[in-house]
């Protein structure tokens, strides 16, 4: 094998919610199974808990972790980009050249969010009261606009599928209009929901 090859028995492409609970799952069954988690990033974020930072209810930091502390012990973490694939080789290939071999492959790199899908929407998120839950640093904005808001309207979008949790733009608009409800607020604040859905869940 050359010097810049490496071979595990289970490889987990993406150290997110789906890489950690698989590698968890796994080595619980198995502690002497061979797995390589392999991610590039160096923080590990809870996605679900910005839907609380966004309602004021966790402060954004409790939803990130660093990465090492969040590799199952017995695991190991390779610190890279996976950049190609190479089935019949039972092959991935990382940035930087170097290739690593499977006996079994699991790949959850997650959902690249495309902001770009909606013209001028990149330049103004963040400002001018347009957030988003989706990301980190944009959740706390959200609670800055519904504390602050007193009257008007808010508008609560949902894009088609597929997006990840098809309940949090819901929970927004519900959080939201709970903390304007207690605080005699909910009529001079008129909240929408627009959806590009036929209907609301998808299970009737
Ligand atoms: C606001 C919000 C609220 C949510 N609420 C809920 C909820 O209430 N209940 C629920 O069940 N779900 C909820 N979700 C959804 C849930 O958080 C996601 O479905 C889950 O995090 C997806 O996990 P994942 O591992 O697939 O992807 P992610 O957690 O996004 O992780 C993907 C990982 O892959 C890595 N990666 C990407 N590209 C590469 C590459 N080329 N090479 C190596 N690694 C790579 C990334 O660095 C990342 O660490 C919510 C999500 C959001 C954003």
């Amino acid at each position: 094998m050359p010097a810049n090859h490496d071979h595990h028995k289970v490889v987990i492409v993406g150290a997110g919610a789906a890489g950690i609970a698989t590698a968890a799952s796994l080595i619980a069954r198995d502690p002497s199974l061979d797995i390589a988690l392999i991610d590039p990033a160096d923080v590990h974020y809870y996605q679900p808990g910005w839907t609380m930072v966004g309602a004021g209810v966790f402060q954004a930091p409790s939803t990130a972790r660093p990465m090492q502390s969040v590799i199952p012990r017995g695991v190991r973490w390779i610190q890279a980009h996976v950049q190609g694939f190479d089935p019949s080789g039972q092959t991935v290939l990382l940035a930087g050249g170097r290739a690593i071999s499977y006996e079994q492959l699991v790949v959850c790199p997650g959902l690249k969010l495309d902001w770009q899908a909606i013209d001028g929407l990149a330049q103004t998120l963040g400002r001018n009261g347009v957030t988003s839950n989706y990301r980190y640093d944009l959740a706390p904005y959200t609670w800055q606009l519904v504390r602050s808001l007193k009257q008007g309207r808010a508008l609560f979008t949902q894009p088609p599928m597929p997006i990840k949790c098809a309940g949090a733009p819901q929970k927004a608009l519900y959080l939201a209009c709970d903390y304007w409800r207690q605080n005699g607020r909910l009529g001079q604040v008129k909240a929408s929901f627009c959806t590009a859905g036929n209907v609301l869940f998808g299970v009737s």
